[in-house]
């Protein structure tokens, strides 16, 4: 059945007339939808019985409730959704995890059940790619976490490449954007991408969220070892691209640096990565690499992280070495692939 959540007003409107139901029934759905956030149509009692009876024959809410919450000794949640997941238990669903800091509470949520760019650092591109999230499936683990843990941030940086399932997202970023959705400021969402260069350029010009680009590495044939991606969108395109836009004001963009012994954590790639970022204001985020199974490289040390990041200061490049978190639930970055196990 069709979920309501992740509809635009007119949509609602244009279904509850398709049933013959008043039109204005479909600006009560959007208020009980993103506004009271109502779990269910029965909760919708200024729509008459009848016609709640009837939108249920066709539609859901699109709620959703995690089947597994882990708690990690930092105090991160990891939930696991059932949606995607596969009957051979390849996939065993999605997930998202919640990041406590201070005053801030930051959602990592998924945009696809596995994903298909197969970067060969992470346990989701492992896992093969199994379909695209829907906005409300995309908007649900939103809702459902906000519920336990009000949600200041979110980050689209959980399970798939969010461009690469473009229009659900962008979707899910119009709900919670819109003043007739969740109103929230584009500010609060930051929006990660390995650099799928068309839809990269639609996100740039249609919203106003925060941009972080996943580099890991500044030379083309070094990078491509690990992210096919570069064949096809080349990161040194993807900066020039990114340097026609203005990132001097409110809109932020980051680059995230997974630090591997040995292969990109060297004085050369420091130096390179400063020549490449020259002339954008920009912040780079440096990452712990953590382990995965049957993976040639290990984690830079604590000395390497830190000289790296002192050189790029030193080059004029805002650089700081991300706090890992989760990494006792697998909800660390590049940890996720959605199984109970
Ligand atoms: Fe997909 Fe991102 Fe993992 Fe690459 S790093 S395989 S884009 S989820």
């Amino acid at each position: 059945m069709d979920a309501l959540i992740g509809k635009t007003p007119e949509e609602l409107k244009a279904l509850a007339k398709d049933l013959g139901l008043p039109a204005f029934t479909g600006g009560q759905l959007a208020r009980w939808l993103y506004v009271r956030r109502a779990v269910s149509l029965d909760e919708m009692t200024d729509i008459s019985k009848a016609g709640r009876e009837l939108l249920a024959q066709h539609y859901t809410v699109g709620t959703l409730r995690p089947s597994l919450t882990l708690t990690s000794r930092d105090g991160t949640e990891k939930y696991l959704f059932d949606v995607g997941a596969t009957e051979d238990g390849a996939m065993g669903g999605i997930e998202a995890v919640m990041i406590p800091d201070q005053d801030r509470n930051t959602l990592c949520v998924s945009s696809q059940a596995g994903c298909k760019m197969g970067c060969k650092f992470c346990m989701t591109g492992r896992q093969g790619f199994h379909g695209n999230l829907t906005a409300a499936e995309i908007l649900g683990q939103i809702l459902s976490v906000d519920r336990i843990h009000p949600l200041s941030n979110i980050v689209f940086m959980g399970m798939g490449e969010p461009l690469d399932n473009w229009p659900e997202v962008r979707r899910a970023i119009d709900v919670l954007t819109a003043p007739w959705g969740f109103a929230w400021s584009p500010k609060r969402i930051t929006l990660s991408t390995i650099g799928v260069m068309p839809r990269l350029r639609e996100f740039l010009d249609e919203s106003r969220c925060h941009l972080a680009v996943s580099l890991h590495n500044p030379f083309p044939q070094e990078r491509l070892e690990m992210m096919k991606v570069e064949k096809a969108w080349p990161v040194t395109e993807i900066v020039r691209l990114i340097k026609q836009y203005d990132f001097t004001g409110q809109r932020r963009v980051s680059f995230e640096y997974t630090m591997f012994a040995g292969w990109n954590d060297t004085p050369r790639h420091a130096a390179a990565l400063a020549r490449l970022l020259r002339g954008l204001e920009c912040r780079v985020n440096l990452i712990r690499f953590h382990r995965i199974p049957d993976f040639p490289y290990g984690t830079s040390s604590e000395k390497t992280m830190t000289a790296f990041r002192d050189m790029l200061t030193d080059a004029g490049v805002t650089c700081t070495i991300r706090a890992s978190r989760g990494e006792d639930i697998l909800a660390a970055c590049g940890m996720l692939a959605g199984q109970k196990q």
